[in-house]
Formats: structure tokens, C-alpha cells, sequence
């Protein structure tokens, strides 16, 4: 790693979560409340792969600002490593999902490399660490880190983001990789608890499901005519706006909307059109060709609208497969007959300033009529809550966490087989023909979300975790020594 990467974050008032949360505001602040007394001098440092791009990124920008107001001096780190090791740690990635990824093994060769690339880091990044800090490493990217991090005394937590509902011998092999390091770290935290590794010692094992922030610009409100301006701005909508549209950026500054984005399109989306959209990274995982063949076969002789909408190319750094997937999508949509291009859109958003994208991702899904996520395995997936946040209908796979955010038929629609795509057309069918069940979907969806996947009840579960890992530190200090 070149030198630690600091990614800056302001702090935001939960303050502005009362009125969301009815009555469980109070309680999760006087929780927060002990983590600040108790970590009154300490720092909670979090270390992950990518400042940008994906759902961990996500997640601390809208987490950490606000853990910072509530409780305890929280700061992050990117590592910033060299390509062999993204490729590495996206095979592990891929297998933690079930799948082959590349095909290539995790052996003696990999774990040599994985360590020898990694030790230069936990060099630079231990040195930053205060005596009773405590530090949260995300992904399998981080993982090698934990031994010593955890040598160098502080508490060593890791975060798994990543995993599936049924193992098979891909995650094994992951698993079996990771394994030694994770076992050194005084606590583990899983989204589900089907995610949770049978090898873990269940004491040192926590759930934390992801969550979103209701005042980010990627879910804020945004009046129509906003949503409009903006996909004028980017080059999806018909008309560029004569002045840059608004929004509030994460520091509660007033932000404009000014960048472009890179769209594959005949032309651009007509004023009233039906839209259906997946967006998400460019990564086979997510099966935007599966989502294409669909729209292809059974939505060719109608005028509904598709947008495939994901980073930039040069946008995720620790997604090396990302250019590689775009291009196949590329050439797919260029392979279509004229009739059905013109209704595709293959949208590339800038990822150069994370507030705007953001807002341009929240532009898409409120213009949306239907959001898919046609996932053939997730981790959480976190744009099913952002699209239900908006009160959007949202057909998914059921599969990861998706399964926790819709409830099949009232919330959403589920499709049980992801390569299904005669299911899929059936739920879009239903929903197109169907207004009043998508909007009665879409209410409830923003009920649900409201209910379960708002991100302050999480700053609870952190004070949880964190104030756990603490006592048990503590008390395996104070033990007396056993020889
Ligand atoms: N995302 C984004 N810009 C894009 C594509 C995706 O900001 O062009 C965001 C998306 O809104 C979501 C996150 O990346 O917040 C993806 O998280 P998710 O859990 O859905 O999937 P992951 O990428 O972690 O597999």
C-alpha cells in the first residue's frame, strides 16, 4: 500500500432522525451515549478496499457521519493496493458467493501474495492505531490484516458484508482462506445469520444488517421537476435544464448537478415513457445480460423503457472485472434489433464527486417505475432499500438479503429461481398492467423500509458490538495469566 488513504467525512446530527423514528429515538441515543463515555479518548478506525463504488462504501459514508455525532471519533481508510491483489481477493469475493469467479484456485501462490501485499499495509496502517482503539476491517480484502492489527493491542473487529444462503465448495475454499485470520479477531460481524460461519465461536459472532440514510443525497426527497432536471443534466432525460438542478450534499451544503454521464442510447428517454431500471455495479453477479435477454424476449413488442445503470468504468478500484462486464453489455446492446435498442439505455454514472452521483442514482429510481435487481446471489443489495425508500415496486431475486427487504406480493415481488425470466416478465406484466398494485406495492415498500433498514438503529447494534468486543478485551486483560 502506498501510504493510508484517509477518506473525510463530516459529522451529522441524528437530530434530524427523530421525527422518523417515533419513539425509539431516545433510546438509541442514550446507547450511543455509553459508547461515547466509554470511548471518550479512543478512535474507531474503519479499513476497507474502496472510498467509492459498491454497498460497504455506501454504507460508512452514511454510517460514520452520524456514529461520529452520536457517540465515539470514528475515521476510515482505504487501502490502496496493486491490481494482482483485487484480483486475489475478487476470486475470494466470488466464492464467498458460491460461484467460480475466474476459476483460478486460492492456494499457497495466492495466500503468498495475498500476505506479502498486505504486510506492507498493516505496517503503515498499525502505526496509526491508538493503544485502546478499536478497529473494524471490511471484507475479505481486509482480512489478512487482522493478525496484526490485533499483535499491535488494539481490538480487532472484522466485517463480513459478503455471503450466501446455502454454502458449496466455492465458499468453502473461501472460507478455508480466511479462516486463519478471521479467527484471531475479537469479534465478526455478519449481515444475516445464515451468513455466519459454522467454524466461528458463536460468543464473537454479531449481526448488523446494512441500512440506509433517509437524508443522503442518493434518498433524499427530490421534487419531480429536480428528477427531471437531472436526467436532462446527465444526458438520459430530452431536454438539458438552463440552469444546473440543486440537491444537499452530505455536509448540508447546496450541491449542483453539472457532470455528464456516459450513456449508450439511439436517444434519450421520452418524457413519458415506462421505465423499468437495474442499477448496481458492472459485475457478472448481478446479471444485467440475464435482465437484457428478458426485456429482449418478452418486452420487445411493447414501448416500455430498460436503463442498465452502473460506475464509470475507471469508478470502483477494488472491481477489476467491472470494464470487462460493461464491454459484454456494450456489445450485447449493439447486437439488438433497432426496435429494442432504441429503448435500452446503458447509463454510465461519474463517480468523481460522490455526492452528485449519488443524487443521479436517486434521480433514476424516483423516475423509475419499476426497479429490478435481477441478482443470481447478493450480499444485501443495497439498492432494493434505496428503490423501496422511494416507493418504488421492486422485482428481485430472492436470494441474500433481498429475501429480508420484500415481502413477496405485499413489499415487492420476489422471483424464487434468479434465472427465471419468463417469472420476471410475468411480475413487470403484472406491475405495467397494474397500477394501482404498483403504487400500493411502492407504500408499503417505503413502510417497510421505514420500519426495518433506516440506518440509526444500526448506530444501536454498533454500540452492541463494539461495547461487547470491550468487556471481553477487558476481561481477558484482567484474568490472571494460566500456564
Ligand atoms: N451505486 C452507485 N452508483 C452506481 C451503481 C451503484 O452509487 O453507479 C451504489 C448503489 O446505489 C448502492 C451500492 O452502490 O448503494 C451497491 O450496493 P449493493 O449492496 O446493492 O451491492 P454491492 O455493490 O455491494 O454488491
Amino acid at each position: 500500500m502506498a501510504q493510508p488513504k484517509f477518506v473525510e467525512f463530516g459529522s451529522q446530527p441524528i437530530e434530524k432522525y427523530r421525527h422518523v423514528m417515533d419513539g425509539e429515538f431516545e433510546a438509541i441515543a442514550a446507547e450511543m451515549e455509553a459508547v461515547r463515555d466509554r470511548f471518550a479518548d479512543r478512535t474507531v478506525w474503519h479499513v476497507n478496499s474502496t472510498a467509492l463504488g459498491g454497498g460497504v462504501a455506501e454504507m460508512l459514508r452514511s454510517f460514520l457521519p452520524l456514529a461520529c455525532d452520536a457517540g465515539a471519533d470514528n475515521r476510515w481508510v482505504v487501502l490502496s493496493e496493486r491490481p494482482e491483489f483485487f484480483g486475489i481477493t475478487k476470486r475470494i469475493h466470488n466464492k464467498l458467493h458460491g460461484h467460480p469467479g475466474d476459476g483460478g484456485p486460492l492456494g499457497a501462490k495466492e495466500r503468498d501474495a495475498y500476505d506479502e501485499i498486505l504486510a506492507d499495509s498493516a505496517k503503515q496502517l498499525v502505526k496509526l492505531f491508538g493503544p485502546d482503539d478499536f478497529v473494524f476491517l471490511h471484507d475479505p480484502q481486509t482480512a489478512g490484516l487482522i493478525p496484526a492489527v490485533s499483535d499491535s493491542g488494539v481490538g480487532t473487529l472484522w466485517r463480513c458484508h459478503v455471503g450466501v444462503d446455502r454454502t458449496n465448495e466455492n465458499v468453502n475454499e473461501a472460507v478455508e482462506f480466511l479462516l486463519p485470520y478471521v479467527e484471531q479477531a475479537d469479534a465478526i460481524v455478519f449481515s444475516r445469520q445464515s451468513y455466519a460461519w459454522k467454524e466461528l465461536p458463536k460468543d464473537k459472532v454479531f449481526l448488523m444488517p446494512p441500512a440506509i440514510d433517509a437524508f443522503s443525497p442518493k434518498n433524499q426527497e427530490l421534487e419531480p421537476a429536480v428528477v427531471s432536471d437531472i436526467l436532462g443534466t446527465i444526458g438520459l432525460g430530452p431536454d438539458r435544464p438552463a440552469s444546473d438542478p440543486e440537491f444537499v450534499r452530505s455536509d448540508g451544503s447546496t450541491g449542483k448537478v453539472e457532470s455528464e454521464a456516459e450513456i449508450l442510447q439511439v436517444e434519450p428517454l421520452p418524457e413519458d415513457a415506462f421505465l423499468i431500471t437495474q442499477i448496481s455495479r458492472w459485475d457478472v453477479l448481478k446479471d444485467h445480460e440475464g435482465l437484457l435477454k428478458c426485456f429482449s424476449e418478452y418486452l420487445r413488442d411493447t414501448d416500455v423503457h430498460l436503463a442498465l445503470v452502473g460506475p464509470s468504468s475507471a469508478g470502483v478500484a477494488d472491481d477489476p472485472e467491472g470494464p470487462a462486464v460493461g464491454y459484454r453489455i456494450f456489445s450485447a446492446w449493439k447486437e439488438l434489433p433497432d426496435d429494442l435498442r432504441r429503448r435500452v439505455h446503458i447509463v454510465n454514472l461519474p463517480m468523481d464527486d460522490f455526492d452528485e452521483n449519488g443524487v443521479m442514482v436517486n434521480a433514476i429510481q424516483r423516475r423509475s417505475d419499476i426497479v429490478v435487481q435481477k441478482s443470481l446471489v447478493e450480499g444485501f443489495g443495497l439498492t432494493v432499500s434505496e428503490a423501496m425508500w422511494k416507493g418504488k415496486p421492486v422485482v428481485a431475486s430472492a436470494v441474500g438479503g433481498i429475501q429480508d427487504q420484500i415481502v413477496d406480493g405485499e413489499s415487492g415481488i420476489l422471483i424464487d429461481d434468479p434465472t427465471d425470466l419468463d417469472a420476471f416478465a410475468r411480475a413487470f406484466g403484472r406491475l405495467i398492467t397494474d397500477p394501482e398494485l404498483a403504487e400500493s406495492m411502492g407504500n408499503a415498500a417505503r413502510e417497510r423500509v421505514k420500519q426495518r433498514f433506516l440506518v440509526i438503529p444500526r448506530l444501536r447494534d454498533y454500540a452492541r458490538v463494539i461495547l461487547s468486543a470491550d468487556a471481553e478485551m477487558a476481561a481477558r486483560e484482567g484474568a490472571p495469566e494460566t500456564s
